[in-house]
């Protein structure tokens, strides 16, 4: 018999991700549609900006050899400092604001990184994070890596309830947790999973609430925005980091994924200061720095526009695709009992609720028959956590970034005639 292998007991607790047997699935059959994939629209995604940007580079050898080395842990300055001018941009406040962030701002490998990194950085076997219920189920995944315990807290379609917020912090007090409690993360533009976003007026409540909350040690709040900048109607309102003036509470994170290409894997985060040396000193450990040719890249296409038109093109396509979506949603589930969904006004997903009873899960019939008529879909149980449980299972994520706007309504077609084989199943 060989030796066994010593894996660590982080290593022990991680499982592979939820999604990669759906993945299995979409590749072993290319005939599916698959609403499941979170990826981003492909005949969108930006070939001719990025090479002029490349062009650019290739046209000045040395500024071109500078991105084709190493850079800095915490990103490339000049790159650093026009995040922040996007920032203020966004927030609707004068140039200059935040100037003195940049010590702050870390650039990181996707936002992906900066989830875990946050997460290595403060949380410790048994260390309690607070989530919404529904959440982004791969940072469920760090965290399970790290040993948290995970404890959901109820939503609305406006978002985390702060009522709700206070009365699990309230009752983990009450049962002398207090002290584990390290963070509390949010989706807050346009979640994934769910498509909904932190209602303004709750905004500097959830801010207050972590700061109330934090007597004995500062509990954090993550504002995971990476669907920032994906609004298809109305205006986005100030981020949750706008109401931290101190700068002490809330950790800001968003990507350049979704409004511009995955493939350049590049995120960005304001830290607050006690956090800054903590998480590049990890990041020292991981890779000394994301590729520095994607930021320089980056600065480039923020400095001429490229970046700003891609983001146009999105939204107008985007919001056409939501359309697609949900007008199928209405023409083939519309007036089904205990079924509706939610109509988000941004990101890249639509959360589909089934009929109590119906259990949408891989082995579940709805998934069965999806296969079988012929997509995918993710289901929502993965988005939830087992506390304080029971997840609920008769939820769908529906993601309209990938297919086209034909595919789209036939996916939802296929659902459909899925969902009514199951209906007798739940009568
Ligand atoms: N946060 C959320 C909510 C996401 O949906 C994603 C991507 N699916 C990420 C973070 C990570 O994206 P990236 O690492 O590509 O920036």
């Amino acid at each position: 018999m060989s030796p066994r292998t010593p894996l660590s007991a982080a290593s022990e607790r991680t499982n592979s991700s939820a999604i990669s047997a759906l993945m299995q699935l979409a590749l072993a059959n290319p005939e599916l549609i698959s609403l499941a994939a979170g990826f981003v629209d492909q005949a969108t995604l930006p070939i001719e900006a990025t090479a002029r940007a490349v062009a650019g580079l290739a046209a000045n050898p040395s500024e071109g050899r500078r991105a084709l080395q190493y850079g800095t842990t915490i990103g490339d300055r000049a790159l650093r400092g026009r995040l922040l001018g996007l920032i203020e941009a966004n927030e609707g406040v004068p140039e200059g604001s935040y100037a003195n962030l940049l010590h702050r701002t870390v650039v990181t490998t996707g936002s992906q990184q900066l989830l875990s990194l946050v997460a290595e950085a403060l949380i410790d076997p048994g260390d309690i994070v607070l989530v919404e219920s529904p959440t982004y189920f791969v940072f469920l995944g760090v965290l399970e890596s790290r040993g948290a315990r995970v404890v959901g807290v109820e939503t609305d379609d406006q978002g985390l309830k702060p009522e709700a917020l206070d009365a699990t912090l309230a009752a983990l007090d009450a049962d002398g947790h207090l002290a584990r409690v390290k963070l509390i993360y949010t989706v807050s533009e346009h979640s994934n999973p769910s498509g909904i976003s932190l209602a303004a007026s709750r905004r500097a409540t959830l801010v207050a609430l972590a700061r109330r909350w934090s007597t004995t040690q500062r509990i954090f709040v993550l504002e995971d925005s990476a669907y920032r900048g994906l609004t298809y109607d109305g205006t986005e309102p100030p981020s949750v980091w706008s109401h931290d003036p101190e700068g002490d509470t809330v950790i800001l994170a968003r990507t350049f994924s979704k409004t511009f290409s995955p493939g350049l894997k590049t995120g960005y985060a304001v830290l607050p200061d006690t956090l800054v040396e903590p998480v590049l000193r990890l990041k020292g450990n991981h890779d000394f720095g994301s590729s520095n040719f994607s930021q320089v890249l980056l600065d480039r296409l923020l400095a001429d526009g490229g970046y700003q038109r891609q983001v146009s093109l999105l939204v107008a396509t985007y919001r056409a695709k939501r359309d697609a979506m949900l007008d199928a949603l209405d023409d083939h589930l519309g007036g089904i009992d205990g079924v509706h969904w939610t109509r988000p006004t941004g990101g890249l997903y639509v959360w589909l609720t089934l009929p109590e009873g119906l259990d949408a899960g891989l082995a579940g019939p709805f998934f069965q028959r999806c296969l079988t008529e012929g997509v995918l879909y993710v289901p929502g149980a993965y988005s939830f956590t087992e506390e304080p449980g029971p997840a609920p299972r008769n939820h769908a994520r529906l993601c309209f970034g990938v297919p086209d706007q034909v595919d789209l309504v036939t996916g939802v077609r296929r659902l459909a005639k899925a969902l009514v084989g199951c209906l007798d199943l739940v009568a």
